[in-house]
């Protein structure tokens, strides 16, 4: 069962702090944090996890990192906002 792990602690590098497997295993919109393997390869087999938890389609969007793309999209937004906010602020 999916909950199997979900009481196990482990120190997030990311949170700086101690969170349960259940965290890990659902912050990134209900699928696994992109980390997930590296953090609790040496604690559980994390890959045999989500291989019988998960298809193929989830695992791969749940483990790929933000493309470029989406980050430059991200940027850009922010700089456009920033640009009216001065513009207002003139
Ligand atoms: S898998 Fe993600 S949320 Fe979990 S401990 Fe590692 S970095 Fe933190």
């Amino acid at each position: 069962m999916i909950e199997e792990y979900d009481a196990l602690i482990i120190y997030c590098p990311q949170l700086g702090g101690e969170i349960p497997f259940r965290y890990c295993r659902t912050l990134n919109e209900d699928l696994p944090c992109r980390k997930i393997i590296v953090c609790w390869e040496f604690r559980i087999e994390i890959s045999k996890f989500l291989g019988e938890h998960y298809s193929m389609e989830q695992i791969q969007h749940a483990l790929t990192p933000p493309t470029k793309t989406r980050m430059d999209t991200i940027l850009e937004l922010i700089e456009k906002a920033k640009k009216v906010k001065e513009k207002t602020e003139e």
